[in-house]
């Protein structure tokens, strides 16, 4: 039976650059249920970085993400960002979530409704009361710092395994027994990094659950708008976070933003939430809407108070949290696995201790 120090259950963007970091200081196994990595959500991302996208622990985590997704850190020899803008645009009725989201953001641009249209030309001007700029948000080559990630954990000897979806967790003389369909391994500690399927592994290990949201989000292409070069318009979108829009590869995503409550699945989107999200959209555009080229769907995971969960398991003895990332799990990846690395090899982590403590699975403590 194999017995490496840590086993990471979950090879999307979260599992990964977590075991690629441990790997640093510890004998890692990263296992996945899946034929490939980053299948499920990590694979389905409008892959964006916005640095004021969420709660202020996540706007902690984006900023302590940041360089490293500037630089590549070890993880790319070039860096994994490229500029994109983010532009929200707010109708009279939406002026104070614009304001609210202004308030507590940094390094945005308050811009008159043509200076938005001048950015994006087929905003419906009349629909735009007030808008503002990000010019900071940023593509993420989420493919290349999945494999960035891979390349570093195997350089540093880590193994990983497909196929492989853990079963049973069982825990006897302070060693994880861990049952896949085909395999036994135990280690002294196991992180759970299984996205959607997190409070389902929990169970599994007699561990609390947290109380998870997998919501699903869907998206579509369509072909760019004829007689417009697409490829520097920002990322558009409502204030209210209704629909939005980015180019992508010389097509244009749209997604409804959805945020539909389900449970852990290999998630597809649903025609009539396309249709009304494309709607809301096209409401604030002067082009139709075409036929798609293309659709999928995936699961954000939300804990109830939409903050990752991250640390080690109040009564589960070596059961580490690694979940949550909601709509923002490719963005904080560096600063949560150097988080965990730091955790699990008792190292004092770079983040602030009351960021570490909002992170904390003890929040979720039975009382
Ligand atoms: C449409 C959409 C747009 C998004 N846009 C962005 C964005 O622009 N920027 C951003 O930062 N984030 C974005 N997100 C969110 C981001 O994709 C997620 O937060 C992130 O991918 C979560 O990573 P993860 O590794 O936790 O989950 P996942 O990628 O889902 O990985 C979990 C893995 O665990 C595996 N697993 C589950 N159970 C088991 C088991 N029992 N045994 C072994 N393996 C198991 C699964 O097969 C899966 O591969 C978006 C999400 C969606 C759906």
């Amino acid at each position: 039976m194999t017995q490496p120090d840590i086993i990471v259950i979950g090879g999307g963007i979260a599992g990964t650059s977590a075991a690629a970091q441990l790997a640093e200081h510890a004998d890692v196994l990263l296992l996945e249920a899946e034929p490939q990595f980053g299948y499920h959500a990590t694979g389905r991302s409008a892959a964006i970085f916005i640095r004021n996208y969420g709660n202020a622990v996540l706007r902690a985590l984006n900023a302590a993400s940041a360089p490293v997704l500037q630089s590549g850190a070890g993880i790319s020899d070039t860096g994994l960002l490229s500029p994109r803008g983010e532009l929200l645009i707010a109708g009279e009725e939406d002026i104070t979530d614009l304001e609210n989201y202004a308030r507590e953001a940094t390094g945005l641009e308050h811009l008159r409704p043509d200076q938005a249209v001048e950015l994006v030309p087929i905003l419906r001007k009349e629909r735009i009361a007030a808008a503002i700029l990000e010019p900071d948000a940023q593509d993420i080559d989420v493919d290349r710092l999945l494999q960035g990630y891979l390349r570093l954990l195997r350089g540093r000897g880590g193994k990983t395994v497909t196929n492989s979806p853990v079963c049973n967790l069982t825990r006897d003389n302070g060693l994880w027994r861990v049952t896949t369909k085909e395999t036994e391994y135990s280690a002294p500690v196991i992180v759970n990094a299984g996205g959607a399927w997190a409070d389902q592994i929990a169970q599994i290990a007699g561990a609390a659950p947290v109380g998870l949201t997998p919501m699903r989000r869907s998206a579509v292409l369509l072909d760019a708008p004829q007689g417009y070069d697409i490829d520097r318009w920002p990322l558009f979108a409502s204030v209210t976070e209704s629909w939005y829009a980015k180019p992508d590869a010389g097509k244009l995503l749209i997604s409804p933003a959805d945020e539909d409550p389900t449970h852990p699945h290999d998630a597809w989107p649903d025609d009539m939430v396309l249709a009304e999200g494309l709607h809301r959209y096209e409401q604030a555009v002067i082009v139709p809407v075409t036929r798609p080229t293309h659709s999928w769907a995936g699961l954000r995971s939300f804990t109830p108070d939409r903050t990752p969960v991250v640390g080690f398991d109040p009564e589960q003895e070596g059961f580490f949290w690694l979940a949550g990332q909601g709509g923002y799990g490719v963005q904080t990846s560096p600063a949560l696995a150097a988080l965990c690395a730091a955790l699990c090899t008792d190292k004092t982590p770079d983040l602030s201790a009351e960021i570490v403590a909002e992170l904390s699975p003890a929040r979720f403590a039975r009382e």
